[in-house]
């Protein structure tokens, strides 16, 4: 045990994007690794953007990638309360302090005010920077402005000089202070500090020692850091993760397809995947290996191997990596883990108990799924009454034209089947398909299509198997009297 402490902080104004569970997780395995405490805190003293649904979103999506927090909602901690909107207390002693020593002062300017002269700036083609018009305010015009109803912002005082500090990823970055404003700590209109204050005093009173965050919070540095000095308080260690891009090298965003960790769970990619996959994107161990499992990641994972170059987040990577996941699941697990997805497409009842089955079904559908949501497309046959062929499948049956003239046959040797097990399936569907001279494949692609209405499916004698003697019959006699005359066929069997 040491005493590293670090922090993940989102903001609950949305899902937790892919970019933000790439900070999490870096946390996580820094954290483990060093058997230092990781910390989950909410940001949400951004009222208007924030909702305690997108907390709950981004608290369940940590838990579904299993980057599990010492400290931080539900599990509470000795520095708590872990929302930074139940932390109000805590920061006003900060900013008395900071307003006794005269580090900060009461800025009066209206919104519309400074909106104005950014607007005069920006003609000029000058940086806004606050003028400190409020700093020389006297006592009585500060008496008179309130009884008027005006409530001040208050606003940090950025001492002269350059802020420089050296980043655990980039090296040295330097910042002159007449670049970065006066900026408010304390917000006019609900009192509420800004993101910039309550970082600093959560990262102090909460005993951070490593700040790990997106590349995009570097200009943010610098005003915290100043605010530390401020406080005489002593700084953590800074690292910026370098950005997340697209395949496009623009910054990975919505026109790149899914960003959030719950849409990903919703399509059947599996925590660990998702792990492996997001530890790669800005750390390598030795640029050959790919596939880590969590501890590994744990054991292996250091600051030194982060980049300073943006990552590029590569689609097809990350599907390959679930289907090894799934690949490598033990048959019970893969059981387990579909079972979801088909009571989603309503293939499966909520109640309904049949794992062996379902069991045999995930073995014979194999290395197939590269997402758990594959199980649908793959096995839905296997759950439903009806079949629907379309026109284009019935296009590509009539290319078995051979294999569709044995049908019959075929179906009446496999009900006379004793025993009827794989072995003697396909035995009986060579033997004839060679009888009447016509090629197995053809056969096979036509009872295929008949009795799943798919081109793709699993093996065929293993599918047979498994639908059984009684509905292989009435699949192959329901479409034998709609075929050839329909152009579409829809065929529902019943019991009987
Ligand atoms: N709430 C900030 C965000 O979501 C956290 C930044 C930080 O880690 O300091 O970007």
């Amino acid at each position: 045990m040491n005493n590293i402490r670090v922090r993940f902080a989102p903001s609950p104004t949305g899902h937790l994007h892919l970019g933000g569970a790439r900070t999490a997780l870096f946390n996580w395995l820094f954290a483990r690794h060093v058997g230092g405490k990781f910390i989950l805190r909410i940001e949400d003293t951004d009222v208007a953007r924030s909702s305690e649904a997108s907390a709950k979103e981004i608290i369940d999506a940590m838990k579904f990638l299993g980057l599990n927090w010492d400290e931080g909602p539900e599990v509470g901690g000795d520095y708590g309360p872990y929302y930074q909107f139940e932390r109000k207390d805590i920061y006003a002693k900060f900013i008395d302090k900071l307003l006794c020593e005269e580090k900060a002062y009461f800025c009066f300017c209206k919104a519309e005010e400074l909106q104005a002269r950014r607007e005069e700036a920006q003609k000029k083609g000058v940086p806004f920077v606050y003028d400190r018009r409020c700093l020389a305010l006297s006592k009585e015009k500060k008496d008179e402005l309130r009884k008027n109803g005006q409530t001040p912002a208050i606003r940090f005082k950025i001492p002269s000089g350059e802020t420089s500090f050296i980043d655990l990823i980039r090296g040295e970055i330097k910042f002159k202070n007449e670049d970065l404003d006066d900026f408010v700590i304390l917000k006019s209109n609900d009192q509420i500090p800004t993101y910039n204050f309550a970082v600093v005093i959560d990262d102090i009173t909460m005993k951070i020692t490593h700040v790990l965050r997106g590349d995009d919070h570097i200009s943010n540095t610098p005003r915290q850091i100043l605010l530390y000095h401020a406080l005489n308080a002593a700084l953590p260690q800074f690292g910026h993760l370098p950005m997340i891009l697209g395949s496009d090298h623009t910054r990975l965003s919505k026109r790149h397809g899914a960003t959030a960790v719950d849409e990903y769970a919703e399509k059947g990619y599996l925590p660990d995947a998702l792990i492996n996959f997001l530890a790669r994107l800005g750390w390598s161990f030795d640029e050959k290996q790919e596939i880590f499992s969590r501890e590994e990641l744990i054991e292996k994972f250091s600051l030194e191997r982060i980049g300073k170059n943006a990552a590029v987040f590569n689609t097809e990577k990350l599907i390959w990596l679930n289907g090894e996941y799934i690949k490598n699941a033990p048959l019970p697990e893969r059981t387990k883990l579909v079972i979801p997805f088909l009571q989603k497409a309503g293939l499966l009842a909520k109640n309904e108990d049949r794992t062996e089955f379902l069991q045999k079904i995930v073995e014979i559908v194999g290395d197939r799924l590269k997402l758990l949501g594959d199980i649908v497309p793959y096995t839905d046959f296997f759950f439903k009454d009806r079949i629907e062929y379309s026109e284009d499948i019935l296009k590509v049956l009539e290319k078995s034209k051979n294999g569709l003239t044995i049908i019959p046959d075929t179906k009446d040797a496999l009900l006379q089947l004793e025993p009827f097990n794989l072995e003697t399936i396909e035995k009986t569907i060579r033997d004839i398909s060679e009888k009447h001279n016509v090629k197995p494949k053809e056969t096979i692609q036509a009872l295929r299509i008949i009795l799943t209405g798919k081109t793709v499916t699993p093996g065929l004698f293993e599918t047979i198997f498994l639908l059984g003697k009684d509905i292989t019959r009435k699949r192959i006699e329901a479409f034998s009297s709609a075929f050839p005359n329909q152009k579409t066929i829809d065929i529902q069997l019943h019991n009987d």
